[in-house]
């Protein structure tokens, strides 16, 4: 089974309009030529239309938002919906990023109705999920998966999870610089493939992206991108410096 590896760069709230688009172009020249990865970055909301009219519709690099507001339209002051994501020339949704849980409350229930609005817009959900520090210190990093796993998707049945990623960003790696160990990262995707097994079927678990994200740099993506499970990485950090995720996507 092929899975075609994704690297992702996440921009949270970094780059004005003006150096999204820049950094954009730049990592455009950068990446000409390579091939076998997809390709993706995710700017602020407002960068998107402007990054996309860069980049133009047969670019590689795709787009992604960072977030989603559940529902079509309405009287939702400040927030933006799925169909106004796609509109504005993203194919991917980041859903659930550990910042959102914990700087703006987001749930596994906000995750669940998120991923299905991203669905109902054409999007591809980027599904994150992930374990405190405290929690792997208490032994709680599989129960805290499952059940992030388990409501994030109830309700899902086998089509809707077709174009699902899976992100495992354990929290106490990310923005830190400490990386989860080889055998930590291959551990948990392990267990998230088996996982899906279980609830799901096995064509899914096996062709269901899994990325990795947590200080991903260009010195350890490639020992991270060996790992048999590991089909990518979220990249936050690294990402806002075209030459490193230039780097970072030639694993
Ligand atoms: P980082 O962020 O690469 O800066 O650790 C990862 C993320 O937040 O997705």
């Amino acid at each position: 089974m092929t899975r075609i590896p994704l690297i992702a760069g996440n921009w949270k709230m970094y780059k004005t309009g003006t150096q999204a688009v820049a950094a954009a172009k730049q990592l455009a020249h950068l990446s000409k030529g390579v091939d076998g990865v997809d390709i993706m970055i995710a700017p602020t909301t407002l960068s998107l239309p402007l990054v996309a009219a860069a980049l133009g519709k047969s670019s590689p690099i795709r787009l992604g938002a960072q977030n989603i507001y559940p529902g079509t339209e309405g009287a939702f002051t400040g927030e933006v919906s799925g169909p106004m994501i796609k509109d504005a020339g993203a194919d991917y949704v980041i859903i659930g990023h550990s910042e959102r849980r914990q700087y703006f409350g987001e749930t596994d229930e906000s995750v669940r109705l998120k991923i299905r609005s991203a669905l109902d817009a054409g999007l591809i959900p980027v599904m994150c999920i992930g374990e405190t520090e405290s929690q792997r210190d208490a032994d709680e990093t599989f129960f805290i998966l499952d059940k992030q796993i388990t409501d994030g998707l109830k309700g899902f049945d086998l089509g809707d999870l077709d174009t699902l990623i899976l992100a495992y960003e354990p929290v106490w790696a990310i923005g830190t610089g400490k990386t989860a160990g080889p055998e930590q990262v291959k551990e948990v995707h392990g267990f998230l493939r088996h996982l899906l097994k279980e609830k799901y079927a096995e064509g899914l678990a096996a062709t269901i992206r899994i990325l990795y994200g947590g200080s991903v740099k260009p010195g350890n993506i490639k020992d991270l991108m060996q790992l048999e499970d590991v089909d990518g990485a979220l990249v936050g950090g690294a990402s806002l410096n075209p030459e490193d995720f230039n780097e970072i996507i030639r694993f």
